[in-house]
């Protein structure tokens, strides 16, 4: 019938002109986020802008992965939906609901949160874990991680690691203010230090020449400078490479200035006999569904709830 076959080409068409409405609109919307991103002050988050370098650990250890090992998690910013303007897109920005669900997490289903000594120790083979471990690290040190982050870790008695680039830090508390990347000040270190342990991250090395980290980019010199500077305002002994790069000389340069463990960006668990200076970490981000949050500690699979659960024999 031609009239028919008449309609369902009008429909086709209608249908074709609609999705090249909506994808043309996807893509103006995501250049337009991309643009805000751009202008606002830039957090150095590791989304995947900015690769993990080497995609591989130089160092080759035997590895026991019969455990379980450890998830090393990590988060940057937080900030509340409703006055997130600036940073909204950013990887590194989650909001304080997400990080108080994914703590809940972790303690409706007794898990450790564990120091990064204890991990050290752990590396080591010198103390065995229950398998439901993990460590939470901050990277940059942002003051939202006071605000927003500490009240929730001190609801549950948890501890985290804050990995400070201490370039940008001024003595005095700024007023907090959503636009603008605060920093944590240097008087302030103390009143939160029963909820965080303080490390190093950077000086003023936080930086990129296109993709590539300043720690790789800049002459050795100047990179051990600024791993000294660091570890001279921090007495850091552990390290987590800014953009997760790192060669065998940023390697050499930490073990000199005495550091004696350190955090790429790279994804997987820590167990007995890791590389120390090269530990794998797996970042929190704002798409990070919770479910994709269970599998990154452990908790995913029906197997595991079954493998836990109270009526099963089996552990
Ligand atoms: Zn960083």
């Amino acid at each position: 019938m031609p009239r028919s076959i008449k309609r369902i080409k009008v429909t086709m068409a209608l249908i074709i002109m609609w999705m090249f409405t909506a994808c043309s609109a996807t893509t103006v919307h995501k250049q337009d986020t991309s643009i805000k991103v751009e202008a606002a002050p830039k957090i150095e988050s590791t989304s995947l802008r900015y690769p993990p370098f080497p995609t591989k650990p130089y160092e080759r250890t035997n590895i026991d992965k019969s455990l379980p090992g450890v998830p090393v998690l990590m988060y940057h910013h937080l900030l509340e939906s409703k006055e997130n303007k600036k940073f909204r897109g950013n990887a590194a920005v989650i909001t304080p609901e997400q990080f108080g669900v994914e703590m809940k997490v972790l303690h409706d289903n007794s898990y450790r949160v564990i120091s990064l000594n204890t991990l050290e120790q752990y590396v080591q083979g010198k103390v065995k874990l229950p398998s439901r471990s993990v460590v939470i690290t901050f990277d940059d040190g942002y003051l939202s991680n006071f605000k927003y982050a500490a009240p929730i870790l001190r609801q549950y008695h948890y501890k985290a690691t804050i990995f400070l680039m201490t370039g940008p830090m001024q003595q005095k508390t700024e007023t907090f203010n959503p636009d603008k990347l605060n920093h944590v000040s240097w008087s302030e270190l103390a009143n939160y230090s029963d909820v965080f342990d303080y490390q190093a991250h950077a000086h003023n090395f936080h930086r990129l020449i296109g993709k590539t980290s300043w720690f790789i980019a800049k002459p050795l010199p100047a990179v051990e400078n600024d791993i000294h500077k660091v570890k001279e305002l921090t007495h850091a002994i552990y390290f987590a490479y800014p953009f997760g790069q790192y060669n065998p000389d940023t390697i050499s340069l930490l073990k000199k200035e005495g550091f004696r463990m350190a955090f790429t960006t790279r994804k997987g668990r820590v167990y007995p006999g890791s590389p120390i200076f090269e530990l794998p970490r797996n970042g929190v981000f704002p798409y990070t569904t919770l479910n994709q949050f269970k599998k990154i500690i452990g908790l995913n699979s029906h197997k595991s709830s079954v493998k836990h659960g109270a009526h099963s024999p089996v552990l």
